[in-house]
């Protein structure tokens, strides 16, 4: 049965209109197409099940397989220690476990304790947790606010959905939990009313701290923020934020969870998106390129000082009363160090730097050719071209424009994103996030699929 599936696409195809429900897709639009499976990849290629061959920009779709595909170390390595040892719950130890987190700690100066989990959104989860309980315990039940920005997404859970800032996720899934209060986006390109002009990053940190003041400090207990918004933009906070951004968390207690999920190992050049930026965050929250997708494994690593908050043997509710069946399978940690490992041998951090700064040179070199770029912003491997209707107005490019210059570039066999949909100034990103193994020789190729796409676009 699986081999005559395998090598008949027609009967897959038929299978999967028929039983699967994809995620973000409108299934009417299954009715007058087929789906695409992606059966194969090496590197950066992947393969679909008609056999067409695709140059993936968007390592696995959303950012994760910062490896590449084909990794045979990490597939045997997760192999042997399924063998040896499958699985036993996280409240045990195991060997991957205590490895991982020592080689991870290792890349994060300042934090200590490594949690595992299954997604970004699980990670995010038990964060939110962390400092809900922190609060009962320490606080009285003050401080149990959390904060999070306009365009953030923390994942799609109802609570992660609380702590998101942007509507198009999460509208018709209300009602949703208290306490959790949005502070203002951070991009400049788009400066809201009041805040544009010279000093905004500093600027866009104050709007936080105005929140702060309006809800009470002593209501507030975390500040949740993307190093860089992913999917909501593509922002990149500007210069004087973060630094803002850390003095105000250090005046008024409040703990500083940074979400990684995207950004975490190696995206951007740095080991962490934070870490960009001199930031000393209490929590950090990471998923997709912890195992570069090769299994399913997130973090939420902390500071010892928000380790020790759950230690008093004295009361029987002081520990951290959370468990994750799956948190920890050993197929997991695994797979992270064998990545961790990748990054580090093949100095892909370094690559990142060097080709994202070519990326972005060239999508600059893109604008300078085509009026529909309005904007270019990203760091490392991490890119964002705006796309506008009119350059001097600003006025974004109307979503099916956008779309089509991806369904160009796919139908060139280059696989491109946009950000997430519905929301004029924010929707209209064109989004590169290639494998960090990518060469000169691949990003020329993305250029020329965007160049041509946005040609025909305007044409
Ligand atoms: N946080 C960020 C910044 C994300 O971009 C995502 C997913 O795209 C998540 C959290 C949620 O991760 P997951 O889909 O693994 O739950």
């Amino acid at each position: 049965m699986d081999d005559l599936m395998h090598n008949d696409p027609a009967r897959v195809i038929e299978a999967d209109r028929a039983h699967v429900w994809h995620h973000m897709l409108q299934h009417r639009a299954l009715e007058t197409s087929d789906p695409r499976i992606i059966v194969e990849g090496r590197g950066m290629r992947v393969w679909d099940i008609t056999g067409k061959e695709h140059l993936d920009a968007v390592s696995g779709g959303v950012w994760t397989v910062n490896v590449g595909y084909g990794r045979e170390r990490i597939a045997d390595a997760v192999r042997d220690q399924l063998v040896k040892m499958c699985y036993f719950a996280g409240v045990q130890g195991s060997v991957p476990g205590a490895r991982f987190s020592e080689a991870l700690i290792e890349k994060m100066p300042g934090l200590s304790r490594v949690y595992f989990a299954n997604s970004g959104s699980e990670a995010n989860e038990k964060a939110f947790k962390m400092v809900r309980q922190i609060s009962h315990k320490h606080h009285g039940g003050r401080k149990s606010k959390i904060l999070y920005r306009e365009r953030d997404y923390h994942g799609t859970t109802i609570a992660c959905l609380s702590a998101g800032g942007q509507m198009e996720r999460n509208a018709q899934y209300g009602p949703f939990v208290p306490e959790f209060v949005m502070v203002p986006h951070c991009l400049e390109y788009r400066a809201q009313d009041g805040l544009a002009g010279a000093d905004y990053g500093v600027r866009a940190a104050e709007a936080i701290e105005e929140v702060i003041l309006r809800e009470g400090p002593d209501t507030v207990g975390a500040l949740c923020l993307e190093p860089i918004t992913a999917g909501g933009g593509i922002i990149v906070p500007p210069k004087g934020y973060w630094e803002k951004v850390q003095e105000i968390c250090a005046k008024y207690d409040i703990l500083l969870h940074i979400d990684e999920v995207v950004c975490g190992l190696g995206r951007t050049g740095t080991w962490f998106g934070y870490q960009q930026f001199g930031v000393k965050p209490d929590i950090v929250t990471m998923a997709k390129g912890v195992a570069s997708g090769y299994a399913a494994i997130s973090c939420c690593v902390t500071t010892e000082a928000v380790f020790e908050k759950f230690k008093d043997a004295s009361d029987p509710m002081a520990h951290f009363r959370d468990i994750s069946t799956f948190g920890g399978c050993a197929s997991g940690p695994v797979a992270a160090l064998e990545n961790l490992h990748i990054l580090e041998e093949e100095d892909l951090l370094a690559n990142s730097t060097r080709m994202g700064a070519y990326l972005q040179e060239g999508l600059s070199q893109l604008m300078e050719k085509h009026a529909l770029i309005g904007d270019v912003r990203g760091m490392g491997l991490f890119a964002g071209a705006e796309l506008v209707a009119d350059r001097a107005t600003r006025e974004p490019l109307a979503e099916k424009q956008v779309q089509a210059v991806v369904a160009d570039c796919l139908r060139q066999g280059v696989i491109i994103g946009a950000t997430n949909r519905s929301v004029p100034g924010f929707n209209n990103v064109l989004l590169f996030a290639p494998a960090l193994i990518a060469g000169r020789a691949e990003i020329d190729e993305i250029l020329a699929a965007v160049d041509g796409a946005l040609g025909r676009v305007t044409g």
